[in-house]
């Protein structure tokens, strides 16, 4: 399978700090959602104009004829999704999970297609904000017997919210800081680092198909917040990073999202999308080594 920048789609949280150069400055230098309190969920989507229960529907647009071989050239799209994004839901969005705009050397635009990566982050904030995962009730049953998405917010935990409530609830308690970087850092996607999500996407992320580069496409994108905000306090990798010993860890849990947005939203989502996400489902599955009974992955 040729799928190199997805054979390094995750992630460490035991990264060199010094490799982060300046990146360590930032830190310091002030992060102004540490001063202020960061937007809830529901004031995200009030900016959005979006309603506690609407879901946000993404679509993976082909440049090209649906792609039947295996050349990336043939894949290029866009994700595109169902409503502008307004300037004030891009700050709102952003600064839910402490976005450093700086570091990705933009800040908070309109815009109707994810065109950069910071928009890409957007994009995924808000599809994991107002995503369809179901309800809390039917992704909680999903998640056993892992412990990785424990909360003790019982407005969270009502089991008859909508999923997005706990998964965004979940990631904004994990995520102080999303910013970009490594610069030059190649074998990067995502890393986790105290609280801090690294965004290592470059551009390719979001003119190519999602399943070469799998920040692409919002709902993946999602996942991928989960996953990083479970390196918290969730298990590390292991085999230097690239597998989890079975479904518990960060993988299982950002293909328990996956699984939660096809049985929710595939019902409504065209073919392409599904097998988009079935895409990466199948490519986070591949890093765990025994999934065993419940997991998504079997
Ligand atoms: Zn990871």
């Amino acid at each position: 399978m040729l799928l190199p920048s997805l054979l390094l789609a995750c992630v460490t949280v035991s990264v060199d700090p010094s490799a982060f150069g300046d990146l360590a400055a930032v830190d310091d230098t002030g992060d102004a959602s540490a001063a202020s309190p960061r937007p809830t969920r529901a004031e995200v989507l009030a900016a959005c104009g979006l309603g506690p229960d609407d879901a946000l529907i993404t679509t993976w647009s082909w440049w090209d004829d649906y792609p039947t071989t295996s050349n990336p050239d043939d894949w290029a799209g866009e994700a595109v999704m169902d409503r502008p994004i307004s300037e004030p839901c891009a700050e709102s969005a952003g600064a839910a999970l402490g976005m450093d705009w700086s570091t990705f050397g933009e800040h908070p635009a309109a815009f109707d297609t994810p065109t950069t990566v910071a928009q890409l982050v957007v994009a995924g904030i808000l599809q994991l904000a107002a995503g369809d995962y179901g309800t809390v009730g039917e992704l909680q049953a999903s998640f056993t017997p892992t412990e990785l998405l424990a909360t003790d917010n019982a407005e969270t935990l009502d089991p008859a919210r909508p999923a997005a409530q706990f998964l965004f609830d979940y990631v904004q308690a994990h995520v102080d800081r999303v910013s970009w970087g490594p610069e030059g850092q190649s074998s990067c996607f995502f890393a986790y680092q105290d609280g801090d999500v690294h965004v290592c996407l470059d551009e390719s992320a979001f003119t190519i198909a999602p399943w070469w580069n799998i920040g692409g496409f919002p709902p993946f994108m999602a996942s991928a917040l989960v996953h990083e905000a479970g390196h918290d306090d969730g298990p590390a990798h292991i085999d230097d990073g690239h597998f989890d010993p079975d479904c518990n860890g960060t993988f299982g849990a950002g293909a328990r999202v996956l699984d939660a947005w096809l049985a929710a939203s595939g019902p409504q989502a065209r073919p392409l999308d599904i097998d988009t996400v079935e895409y990466g489902l199948s490519f986070t599955c591949d890093d765990i080594i025994e999934a065993g009974p419940g997991c998504p992955c079997n």
